[in-house]
């Protein structure tokens, strides 16, 4: 067998077992008593997919690359920012990409270790960027302006800290625009093609013998693998030309960023890690030698596929002849779909009251949210088996940017997330990874400290 077909009949056979852990976790999280009357809706982390992931992320680059080049998988905190999902990805030899200072809090959280750590915003501020060169953490330049801060700081203390600068290569975005990084007007890193550009990065590193790094991340969803890959290509050979022009191999690792693209539309995992690693390595063939060492940056990919949301349904009803289940997920758990529907459609699969899979036949129904505007919907006009009253609707593939990405529309309370392993006899282990959140706490968090702030504040009376 090749190495796609062999590829396919693995990712098919990971993507049965996945979906029937799946079933079997809001079974037991029924039974348990997670999911219920109660608590109409929670996230449910698959723990044994986010470790295969892990595994297969690490295997497809150690199985292209000479042995014994230096590589970081960093994950992208953004796609799923909750403290024991990084102690997970720590355990299996992922490190962390962060983007700010609650990131970088939650890495640190999580016991990932500032060597493995890698910070990438647009907007880094001066204590930001001062903290970073402070612990050692690995620092990508977003801009000529933001680079003339690591002078400074460079220049005041040592550091250990890797440094690098961001580029764009803008070859063009993807099918989601908000998602695409590398188009002409991107507003990250340093745009390579405008006037004067390259020459600026070539002359940077010149004078620059602390930078040791070149990142560029080209895309994420809805970019195609083969934009990625050249993305790389493109890196790597500005990488090789900045080393031409100092005369010496001052770069010594690329950082090729994330954006892996995650199936929304089926169970398999496709594209692969093993695919997208292969390729490269026949495009960009001199990666594979180990003269640089690799940083990778993925989140959507490692995290996605292993998420479910799992939603109560209140009320079943009819509106114009249109059948509509309301359910207590829309909106605040899957902002992105709700808002930009072609853009992010989600799988969806119906439970029945005892957490059980809903036999057919399929009918066509809206599933609605919880939020007070028509718009919020998971999906509009979805064949699916009848949803009735006390059933469940389970939103897959929301692992990464859903869940933990809660939007107080509402004052919707964040609900709770449940990791869960077979338990080895049959049944579902599931652990706490965040609370759901109480109605006190929502209070709090908006401003219930300060009821009087606004009845207590006049103006001077005018004489
Ligand atoms: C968002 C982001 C990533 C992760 O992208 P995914 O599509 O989730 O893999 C990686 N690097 C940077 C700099 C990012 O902004």
């Amino acid at each position: 067998m090749d190495h796609e077909v062999e590829d396919e009949v693995a990712a098919g056979a990971e993507a049965g077992r996945r979906a029937a852990r799946r079933d079997e976790a809001v079974r037991a999280a029924v039974a348990q008593g997670l999911l219920g009357p109660d608590a109409a809706v929670v996230g449910l982390l698959d723990v044994t997919g986010i470790r295969e992931s892990a595994a297969e992320l690490r295997a497809a680059f150690e199985a292209v690359l000479a042995p014994g080049t230096p590589v970081l998988h960093a994950f992208a905190v953004k796609a799923t920012p909750l403290v024991p999902v990084l102690r997970l990805l720590h355990e299996a030899g992922i490190g962390a990409e962060v983007a700010s200072p609650g990131e970088l809090a939650l890495a640190r959280a999580a016991g990932v270790p500032v060597a493995r750590t890698v910070l990438d915003s647009p907007a880094k501020t001066p204590a930001e960027l001062r903290e970073a060169l402070a612990l050692g953490i690995a620092v990508n330049a977003d801009n000529p302006q933001e680079l003339a801060r690591l002078d400074a700081l460079v220049g005041s203390a040592p550091t250990r800290s890797p440094l690098g600068i961001r580029v764009n290569p803008q070859i063009g975005g993807g099918s989601i625009g908000a998602t695409s990084t590398a188009t002409e007007t991107s507003k990250f890193g340093v745009a390579l093609r405008d006037e004067g550009a390259r020459e600026w990065v070539v002359r940077a590193y010149a004078e620059r013998p602390w930078l040791t790094r070149l990142h560029a991340h080209t895309g994420s969803q809805g970019i195609p693998l083969a934009l990625l890959v050249r993305g790389v290509a493109e890196t790597f050979a500005l990488a090789e030309e900045i080393n031409a022009r100092v005369g010496r191999r001052q770069i010594d690792t690329l950082d090729i960023g994330g954006g892996l693209p995650v199936n929304f539309a089926g169970e398999a995992t496709t594209p692969t890690y093993a695919r997208y690693a292969r390729l490269l390595a026949e495009q960009v063939p001199e990666l594979r030698a180990g003269r640089y060492g690799l940083v990778t940056e993925f989140g959507r990919s490692l995290l996605a596929k292993h998420g479910t949301v799992v939603a109560r349904v209140e009320y079943a009803k009819r509106s114009g002849g249109r059948r509509i289940a309301v359910t207590h997920a829309g909106v605040q758990v899957a902002t992105r779909t709700v808002y930009a529907p072609g853009a992010w459609p989600l799988r969806l699969a119906a439970y029945d009251a005892e957490g059980r899979p809903k036999p057919g036949p399929e009918v066509v129904q809206d599933v609605a949210g919880p939020a007070c505007f028509s718009g919020d919907l998971l999906a509009e006009g979805r064949a699916l088996p009848p949803l009735e009253q006390g059933d469940y609707a389970a939103a897959l593939d929301t692992g990464a940017y859903y869940f933990a990405h809660h939007y107080a529309y509402n004052s919707l309370a964040r609900p709770g997330i449940y990791g869960f392993v077979p338990d080895g006899a049959g049944g579902v282990a599931f652990a706490t990874v965040r609370e759901p959140q109480t109605v006190a706490e929502v209070v709090a968090e908006s401003g219930g400290a300060h009821a009087s702030a606004l009845t207590a504040l006049h103006a001077p009376e005018r004489r």
